[in-house]
């Protein structure tokens, strides 16, 4: 179970944000602090899963549904090519425990890893 972050404040409006895309299930907008020219994240708006292997177990459709909104994304804000991150744990670089992907394309530097 996720506890409160920030992702939960930007879905709740607390926090205003300005959404690239939305579905019933899931939002995606723009990182705050971006490491290339295209970087959204994207999130279920449950707080339920804190990583996407909750995610993944928990309910895969919901899963399939974000990387449905990535690549929709990367069709819209580049030439549909792009990197999925996600971060599994705070020694893995992960800072925010609501599960999220890191849609980046554009990448102008190929050693970057995300
Ligand atoms: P993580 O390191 O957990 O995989 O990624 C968390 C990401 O959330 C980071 O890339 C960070 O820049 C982004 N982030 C943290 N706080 C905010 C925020 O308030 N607004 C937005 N748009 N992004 C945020």
């Amino acid at each position: 179970m996720a506890e409160e972050t920030v992702f939960g404040k930007i879905i709740s409006g607390e926090i205003p944000t300005t959404f690239l895309a939305e579905t019933e299930r899931v939002v995606a907008f723009p990182d705050i602090n971006p490491q290339a020219p295209v970087h959204i994240l994207v999130i279920p708006k449950t707080t339920e899963y804190a990583d996407v292997t909750e995610l993944a177990a928990g309910d895969p459709a919901l899963l399939a549904e974000v990387v449905a909104v990535a690549k929709q994304l990367a069709e819209e804000h580049a030439n549909g090519e792009y990197r999925l991150v996600f971060n599994n744990g705070a020694s893995a670089g992960q800072t925010v425990f609501h599960v999220h992907a890191h849609v980046i394309a554009n990448l102008e530097e190929r050693s970057l890893i995300g």
